[in-house]
């Protein structure tokens, strides 16, 4: 009785196994055969950061958390049928983790919004975050970057059918969807468009699917994302009207483990990491990486 039932178990765990490993057609993860690989990171086991108190905390704890998105498709994505998280900053945040001296089961991944993500680093909840984090001064007030690792640009996102929306200067009298505490929210309020806010984007282009809105702003590399996971019913306007430098957002005052992160950043762009995880994830979304920018520095 109890080898049947054990059987069954392990038989179920397999075929749970097989569903997760064929991947849900157009989910970010699926991965068709010559699909680019990801890099692998080698944990480099004998670091010590001890000026780091970030460091040092996480290395007692034998965890580092970080902070990431859950909905952005190929950015910062969970897959709840398997429990893992892919995409780009996913990348470039184990690559720094590895480097740091943690291996992948030592991270422990925190999500947070927005919104949330200065009071997330100055109150200690996280280690450090990286989803799709715009460096800038005000931001430099609560917290500090690591980076540039990647620029992006805000756009717009609308109906594949939609023809009036042409560019950031064709939304007058549109309703465009955006996030609480985001960049994109602040400059499409400063163009006069009638908004609405949401925590996640997801929240945005499921009111865009339904037509509940006009349009959905934000960086073009998240757009894209959405874009190529609802085939042949989004579409990118291509017309970025920012530019939004992405960081490493981490305490403001642990400028040992800043000049850490940066140095692993360097490391990997130089090694082909950046390249390799790029087209692994990011690239899927259908467009080649922008260039790698020059690390700000301080
Ligand atoms: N990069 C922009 C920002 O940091 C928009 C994307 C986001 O909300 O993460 O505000």
């Amino acid at each position: 009785m109890r080898t049947r039932r054990t059987i069954a178990a392990a038989m179920s765990v397999l075929a749970l196994t097989a569903v997760a490993a064929c991947g849900k057609s157009g989910s970010p993860n699926a991965a068709p055969p010559g699909a680019p690989q990801l890099p692998t990171y080698q944990v480099n086991t004998g670091f010590k950061l001890d000026s780091s108190p970030t460091w040092v905390k996480a290395k007692q704890a034998g965890k580092l958390t970080i902070g990431a998105k859950a909905d952005q498709p190929f950015l910062g994505f969970e897959d709840l049928t398997t429990n893992t998280r892919n995409g780009f900053d996913i990348e470039i945040a184990k690559m720094v983790a590895a480097d740091l001296g943690f291996t992948p089961d030592q991270i422990n991944w925190k999500t947070i919004v927005t919104a949330n993500r200065e009071t997330a680093i100055s109150g200690g909840q996280i280690d450090y975050y990286v989803g799709t984090y715009t460096i800038n001064d005000e931001r430099k007030k609560s917290v500090s970057f690591a980076g540039p690792y990647y620029v992006a640009g805000q756009d717009l996102l609308v109906l594949k059918s939609n023809t009036d929306i042409t560019g950031s200067d064709s939304i007058k009298g549109k309703t465009v969807c955006s996030v609480a505490g985001s960049t994109s929210i602040d400059r499409i309020n400063s163009l006069g468009g009638k908004t609405v806010t949401y925590d996640t984007y997801a929240q945005c282009v499921d009111k865009l699917l339904t037509n509940e809105v006009d349009a959905v702003t934000t960086d073009d590399t998240i757009l894209k994302g959405f874009a190529a996971k609802n085939p042949g019913k989004l579409k990118v306007i291509g017309k970025p009207f920012s530019q939004e430098p992405y960081g490493i957002g981490l305490g403001k005052d642990d400028k040992a483990l800043r000049d850490a992160i940066n140095n692993s950043i360097k490391a990997h762009e130089d090694n082909g990491d950046w390249k390799k995880a790029y087209d692994a994830t990011l690239g899927l979304s259908g467009s080649a990486a922008a260039p790698i920018p020059t690390l700000d520095r301080y």
